[in-house]
């Protein structure tokens, strides 16, 4: 397969998104920060299938790392990236530098609604307005599009869908289902930080996120019951750290009261490993 092209200005991208619109192709987004794995390589085939042309962006948000997190050492391999873009089929990766996404330095940030208020909200306070910042302004330089995101990611692709409607931003976000490792450990650029004793462990989160799964499909009413079986399994791994467990709607991502008949959850955890801050999430269907 070969290489897609790659431009590295905005000028650059949008002088190929015009050609290609000319031609009356829709176009695919992927926004991703590189290092990336079959998790990434998942939604570039979401969009190949679905659209005309693909492009694929590369570009670690500086906004989106709090000072004391692992911006500097984040993973990087960008002609690994091209190849798993080039072997998936996309057409097109946009790789600029940190000052042609922010040209006149640090934007105004845009603001996140209440859906970004818990969980990873609560965790890293100012992570979603860095994510929300970066995508508002990519969506506003692709125009036009559809854009794939992880529920990897399940509260940042709740954000970007309320920030996209609200800046009535013409963008439609569609979601695509996690990719594994064989013991279910949720593949994340991140997983190169385990060291294999860690490794041996992570697992544990999605363990956990079935054990409470399954709670619920019994009929379990009451989150903080599901909560509980979650952090039981938790406890099972030595060196995991729990930044959270959670049982919330997944619109609002407010806890319920009560489980009602037929409703559905999401179910969501967090914890640190080591050096690996590692997030995972199912949803759940109450009988
Ligand atoms: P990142 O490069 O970590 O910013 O991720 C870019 C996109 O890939 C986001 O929409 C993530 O949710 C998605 N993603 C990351 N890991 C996975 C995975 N294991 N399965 C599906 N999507 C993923």
């Amino acid at each position: 397969m070969s290489l897609p092209d790659v431009v590295e200005t905005v000028a650059g991208l949008q002088a190929r998104l015009d050609a290609v619109r000319a031609t009356g192709a829709s176009v695919g987004f992927v926004p991703t920060m590189g290092y990336l794995h079959e998790g990434h390589a998942s939604l570039i085939d979401a969009a190949v299938a679905a659209d005309d042309f693909t492009v694929v962006s590369i570009f670690v948000n500086p906004l989106q790392f709090a000072p004391d997190e692992d911006l500097a050492e984040y993973p990087r391999d960008v002609e690994a990236d091209l190849a798993r873009c080039g072997d998936h089929g996309a057409d097109l990766v946009f790789h600029p530098s940190v000052s042609e996404v922010y040209p006149v330095g640090a934007e105004e940030p845009v603001v996140v609604g209440a859906v970004g208020g818990p969980l990873e909200g609560a965790s890293r306070p100012s992570h979603f307005a860095g994510v929300a910042t970066v995508v508002a302004r990519l969506f506003r330089i692709m125009g036009c599009c559809r854009a794939y995101f992880g529920e990897k990611d399940f509260q940042q692709m709740a954000v970007v869908r309320r920030m996209a409607v609200e800046l009535e931003l013409p963008v439609e976000v569609v979601g695509c289902p996690i990719v594994r490792e064989a013991d279910g450990l949720a593949l994340s650029s991140r997983n190169v930080y385990l060291e294999p004793g860690e490794r041996r462990q992570a697992p544990v989160l999605y363990r956990a996120l079935l054990a409470g799964a399954a709670a619920v499909g019994n009929g379990e009413a009451d989150p903080t019951v599901v909560v509980e079986v979650m952090e039981d399994v938790m406890s099972e791994a030595p060196d995991l750290v729990v930044d959270y467990s959670a049982l919330v709607e997944p619109d609002t991502f407010v806890m319920p009261g009560r489980i009602t008949t037929g409703a559905e959850v999401r179910l969501l955890v967090a914890g640190r490993l080591g050096r690996a801050r590692l997030v995972d999430n199912v949803g759940a269907v109450a009988p």
